[in-house]
């Protein structure tokens, strides 16, 4: 297995302690991973600050030539790296191979195309005798951030779009899953010139911190918890440095009476519980106009108790464990101080066993202020509370610090659209909830973040507006 970092182009062994990487379906060990050192943690922003000096000069054209490159790449180790990626999440194998490494490659194949749109605004005599332009050139190297809950794809986000922009990168998976996300790099250092992505590992949080406080980074780029986005905008704030935000979410996902129910359930049933809930734009707030709630409550239920719970390759298998005992304990704690407030409508156990499974949740007759309503639990539980009228519904969706995902149920297309123009979340599915596309943005608002991934907006966070003015 390989465990090794990689730094200006060489695979290097941690000089730090060693970390367990655990198969959360049985807790068990399956490789350990040392972590970098703090010396190793500057020769890889030493490494991506001299590659930056060619990189940054390359043409978009041949950028998107080595993107699409590592896309071939990453497709010829296609099973293998779903392989790694389910026994390290303990999501089941068909989910990573099917589900996510589609979008892992496409992500690079999308921005190698984006790389080549970037053109400029008309250049001009705005003060006579002078011609103004506009450039829009990379920022430099770039500290990217990923975390565990769909490694190699948030791995992807934080690599291809710097890199189409001229920024090299280094980049740290999480402490918890750092083994698709390390046989990746391998495999993109075939294809890439040294020093332009460098790859460290981290036993907790003290690596990445030196990361994104290291003097020689100009661009910080982080997907995960509100708490690590704080991090990197005081890290920022200390230096000047650009940030790219993705953070956490709490997705309404609004039912009018005139919605397609049997839609809905379907919906929630597969996919609030992807990823056993781990994803930061699940459908996980369901609001439900008083005239349906019944109705959505009984049949949510009914469905979600039906989930099948096992491990990667169990055919049965449709929900796997959380990513760690603490996880799963920190989900149990939200359903339990949710007993007193609301019905646990199925779920909200411990299975007996090995590994951090907790049995898919529904918790109905929640006040939309409760705390399990309001904040992001991440794991396999979904609320269910009410509403009586459109504004209400957008007042309390509004009312939420997070602002990434959203969804809007209904036949009414004016409803629809006036939602859609009112709710402040950085996207909106109407009759749908969680279906993405490379070309469309995943984009934050208000706690969720800054900018978005995906798109050929993504190369926003890593380009400067520049002006270049020739007198003349
Ligand atoms: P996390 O914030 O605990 O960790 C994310 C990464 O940050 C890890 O690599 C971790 O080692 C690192 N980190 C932690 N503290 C740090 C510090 N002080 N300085 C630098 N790096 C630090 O998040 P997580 O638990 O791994 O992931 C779950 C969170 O990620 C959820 O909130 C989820 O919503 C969010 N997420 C957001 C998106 C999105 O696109 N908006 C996508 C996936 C996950």
């Amino acid at each position: 297995m390989q465990t090794e970092q990689l730094i200006k182009g060489k695979l290097v062994e941690g000089e730090g302690p060693a970390t367990p990487v655990l198969d959360p379906t049985t807790g068990e060990q399956v490789a350990s991973v040392r972590e970098a050192s703090p010396a190793q943690v500057q020769s890889a922003v030493d490494a991506a600050t001299a590659a930056f000096d060619s990189f940054g000069r390359t043409t978009p054209a041949d950028r998107a030539g080595m993107l699409l490159a590592v896309a071939d790449a990453i497709e010829v180790h296609n099973d293998e790296l779903a392989e790694l990626e389910s026994l390290d999440c303990g999501k089941p194998f068909a989910a990573a191979r099917d589900d996510e490494m589609p979008l892992t490659i496409d992500t690079f194949r999308l921005i190698a195309g984006a790389a080549r749109t970037q053109t400029g605004s008309v250049a001009g005599e705005y003060v006579e005798g002078h011609t103004s332009m506009i450039r829009k050139d990379p920022i430099g190297p770039v500290a990217s951030i990923a975390p565990w809950n769909c490694p190699l794809m948030m791995a992807s986000w934080k690599l291809a779009a710097p890199l189409a922009a001229g920024c090299p990168v280094v980049l740290k998976p999480s402490e918890l899953t750092p083994l698709a996300t390390l046989r990746k790099a391998e495999i993109m250092n075939k294809v890439l010139p040294a020093g332009v992505v460098n790859v460290i590992h981290s036993a907790g949080p003290g690596v990445g911190s030196a990361l994104i406080n290291n003097p020689g980074v100009e661009g910080i780029s982080i997907t995960g918890s509100p708490a690590t986005g704080m991090a990197a905008m005081k890290a920022a704030s200390e230096q000047i440095r650009h940030v790219h935000l993705e953070l956490g979410g709490k997705a309404p996902v609004i039912v009018f009476d005139d919605a397609d129910i049997d839609a809905v359930v379907e919906t929630i049933r597969g996919g609030s519980f992807f990823n056993a809930g781990q994803d930061c734009a699940q459908p996980c707030r369901v609001m439900v106009q008083d005239g349906v709630f019944e109705r959505v409550v009984a049949e949510t239920a009914a469905a979600v108790s039906s989930i099948g719970l096992g491990t990667q390759h169990d055919p049965e298998t449709e929900m796997g464990p959380l990513i760690s005992a603490a996880q799963r304990d920190r989900v149990a704690g939200f359903v339990d101080r949710a007993r007193a407030g609301a019905d646990i409508a199925c779920g909200g156990t411990v299975p007996e066993g090995k590994g951090f499974f907790f049995s898919p949740t529904v918790v109905a007759n929640v006040d939309n202020d409760a705390e399990i309503a309001c904040q992001e639990v991440f794991g396999p539980v979904v609320t269910i509370s009410r509403f009586s009228d459109a504004d209400e519904a957008l007042g309390i969706a509004n009312a939420s610090r997070y602002g990434l995902a959203s969804s809007v149920w209904t036949r009414d297309v004016g409803l629809a659209m006036r939602m859609a123009a009112q709710l402040r979340y950085g996207f909106t599915w109407v009759n749908t909830h969680g279906v993405g596309t490379a070309e469309m943005p995943w984009a934050a608002m208000k706690g969720s973040g800054t900018g978005c991934d995906m798109s050929v907006y993504a190369l926003e966070a890593y380009t400067a507006v520049r002006h270049v003015m020739v007198a003349h």
